[in-house]
């Protein structure tokens, strides 16, 4: 038996894996592979649309706001975004909280002015930022909600910065309840919470598109995506489908607000077995730390070495912590069940009696 706690592309929900698989060889008994069905048929159509009613049920998303799934992954959104929202002279607001926020920076620069607003870059992404001075006149602001490789997580959302808010979350979305209506356009990569990888969750409040003074290339004008329903050209087809089976699952788990009670849970007890371990050190400040990617490492690269094989023997997939970080990262997604934690934790436990 394997326990994945992979960063991404991640763990979904065994029956996920059966039906997508079923939906290869006959899809909904129609005689033909979800691979090969038209894109423009009632048989894909009808996934779509499921799937974009999923999510606004789910997010309890108000008429404003627009469902979109595209192609090009979160990254595509870095630029995406400030293309569609700002302008060349004007100014936007980010965050500065690590490796997946900078991406977002540098894009950015190429359509106009960043301001960051808040950084974490003294403590080493270890903490997040607490007080942000937003300017009235930003196009935006921008916020990583999640910073996947470093392992905090924003646990109090900037939701009076007074301008739009635009946020990242790529690694916890449908993780926990927030006021999803507060944030004017909200993107993931699919792959870390939500999917398999291969399309983007956009949501978008049409009120703040068609501001800005530049062309938009067709394909990357969210406007043109609204109107063609998330089919302007040939969607990630499968993809479509496993995100929808994937919040089909989550709904049936009693949805975002039942998820966010396990995956406290889960948050909880593992971080309470490192805090108990000595030799074990927890880098981010705790008001700070993700309940989606939980980060260590050990006092002795020895010991990370033993402990790395021993997950290795017990099925302990993607632990190992990012290059730019060392140790070791666990990552608890909404489909991570308690009894993959609770194996961990019977292993940490007993190399920690061991080797104590
Ligand atoms: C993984 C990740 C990305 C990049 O996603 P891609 O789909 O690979 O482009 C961006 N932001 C965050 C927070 C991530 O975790």
């Amino acid at each position: 038996m394997m326990h994945n706690f992979n960063a991404g592309p991640s763990v979904l929900p065994k029956e996920v894996f059966q039906q997508a698989s079923e939906a290869i060889l006959n899809f909904n008994n129609s005689g033909l592979s979800i691979l090969e069905i038209g894109h423009r048929t009632p048989l894909f159509e009808d996934v779509m649309n499921e799937a974009r009613s999923l999510v606004k049920e789910l997010m309890q998303l108000d008429d404003d706001h627009e469902v979109l799934f595209l192609h090009g992954g979160a990254t595509t959104q870095f630029m995406q975004v400030p293309m569609n929202l700002l302008n060349e002279q004007d100014v936007a607001a980010y965050t500065e909280t690590g490796t997946w926020a900078g991406k977002a920076i540098k894009e950015a620069k190429l359509f106009g002015h960043v301001e960051i607003v808040g950084s974490s870059k003294d403590t080493n992404y270890t903490t997040m930022p607490h007080d942000l001075a937003v300017p009235g006149t930003a196009a935006y602001l921008h916020i990583t909600t999640n910073e996947t490789i470093a392992g905090t997580q924003w646990h109090h959302m900037p939701y009076d910065c007074g301008v739009p808010i635009v946020a990242d979350m790529s690694s916890d979305i449908l993780s926990r309840v927030l006021d999803f209506n507060k944030f004017d356009l909200i993107y993931a990569g699919a792959q870390k919470n939500m999917g398999a990888a291969g399309v983007n969750l956009v949501i978008v409040n049409k009120n703040i598109l068609g501001k800005v003074n530049r062309s938009i290339p067709t394909i990357l004008d969210y406007r043109n995506h609204i109107k063609e329903g998330s089919m302007l050209n040939t969607p990630p087809v499968f993809a479509v489908y496993v995100a929808m089976l994937t919040l089909r699952w989550l709904k049936a788990q009693g949805g975002v607000a039942a998820i966010e009670a396990i995956n406290n849970k889960k948050a909880e007890v593992l971080y309470n077995a490192l805090e108990a371990i000595p030799f074990i050190k927890l880098p981010i400040a705790k008001e700070d730390r993700s309940k989606m990617n939980v980060v260590f490492t050990m006092d002795d690269p020895q010991k990370e070495a033993i402990f790395m094989q021993l997950c290795k023997e017990n099925g302990m997939y993607g632990v190992k912590g990012h290059r730019s970080v060392g140790g070791f990262r666990i990552s608890l997604y909404n489909a991570l069940t308690m009894s993959s934690v609770e194996a961990m934790l019977s292993l940490l436990n007993e190399f920690a009696q061991k080797n104590g």
